[in-house]
């Protein structure tokens, strides 16, 4: 199988390059991302391989298919970037990556919630200039508080360990409660009237598209921490600005944002224009952003890997596609 890999960056190289030859299989690492106008560096292979922020609509679909791609493997667990209605159409499988490391993803959830509280991010600043004024640095004990929990599927359940370690009490919130988890479910608006911290870990799809709004923010305590290591658009990024400069959160972390697809994975320090509501997110010392990292760990990479490879080979032995995205 040849596979075209796009969006590469050294640590996929690492963890596929090698792992790729002990499958027999021949990969091309493409440092562009997939997208309508670099789908034609495809031709010749057997599959794609995408992650998060490449884009696979429509019109990449169809272009794929002519030039003789007949999977589509994703390295990642989200589908939101690609037109499943068309990739079923013109009969392309799309094979993911369900789970590669939950616990990596909610442990990055629990590093933003931790940092942004305990203003890591502020004390750095000042301690590598020598400066150990702590003014300004008063952070709250989490032990008793209500961290309300929206999607309670396998990162949501690693986040709900942590932060029951941390002595929390947890409520959630999902479209469909599991009922083997033993949590107390609650509605959306109960959940953000009573929790202190809230974490989403739902799926990015057209009903979750900005779920939370102006209206949500607005149900939400005052002095609330929202994280987000889910979707950026699980979020109004403009109405988190909004409430962000008018004070009403203690605190934000974000791994994931709403135009990160033209940010992240680059460094765009050079660039002399800016997003404008990233702009001002990131102008907030009340805000704290990792570049979507939460999947950077080595048991993460090495998973993702193994998982992509072996999706790869069970379409090829005609097994059932056990990672296929319906
Ligand atoms: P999962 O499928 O195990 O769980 C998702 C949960 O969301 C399920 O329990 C589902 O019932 C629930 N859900 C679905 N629709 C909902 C709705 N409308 N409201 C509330 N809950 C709803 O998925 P997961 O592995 O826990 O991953 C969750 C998301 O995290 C992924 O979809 C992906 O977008 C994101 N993710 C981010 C990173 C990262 O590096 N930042 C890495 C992996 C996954």
């Amino acid at each position: 199988m040849k596979i075209a890999f796009f969006d590469t960056k050294s640590y996929w190289r690492d963890s596929f390059g090698p792992m790729a030859k002990e499958y027999g299989y021949e990969i091309t690492f493409f440092d562009e991302r997939l997208t309508p106008a670099t789908a034609k560096l495809a031709a010749g292979h057997d599959a794609t391989c995408s992650f998060v922020n490449d884009e696979v609509p429509a019109e990449v679909i169809r272009e794929l298919k002519d030039l003789g791609i007949k999977v589509l493997l994703l390295r990642c667990a989200g589908f939101d970037s690609v037109d499943l209605a068309v990739a079923k159409e013109c009969g392309l499988p799309v094979l993911r990556v369900p789970a590669y490391s939950p616990e990596s993803v909610a442990e990055q959830g629990a590093a933003l919630l931790m940092a942004i509280n305990r203003k890591c991010h502020l004390s750095y600043e000042r301690t590598t200039k020598f400066n150990f004024d702590i003014a300004g640095l008063t952070g709250i004990a989490l032990v008793g508080k209500t961290a309300g929990i929206i999607g309670t599927g396998k990162i949501g359940q690693c986040m709900i360990n942590i932060l029951k370690g941390f002595g929390m009490d947890i409520i959630a919130y999902d479209a469909f409660p599991n009922p083997n988890l033993g949590l107390e479910y609650v509605s959306l608006d109960e959940l953000y009237a009573r929790s202190d911290v809230i974490s989403i870990h739902c799926p990015l799809m057209p009903e979750t598209r900005h779920m939370i709004d102006k209206d949500a923010i607005a149900k939400m305590k005052d002095g609330v921490i929202f994280i987000n290591v889910a979707r950026g658009a699980l979020v109004d990024s403009e109405a988190l600005a909004d409430a962000v400069e008018a004070g009403k959160f203690r605190g934000v972390g974000m791994d994931v944002c709403e135009k990160e697809h033209e940010y992240f994975f680059e460094d765009r320090s050079s660039w002399t224009e800016h997003d404008a509501t990233l702009a001002r997110l990131l102008a907030s010392d009340k805000v704290l952003v990792s570049g979507h990292q939460a999947f950077l760990t080595v048991e993460a990479l090495d998973s993702m890997a193994k998982t992509t490879l072996d999706n790869a080979k069970a379409f090829l032995a005609g097994e059932p596609l056990v990672n296929e995205v319906k």
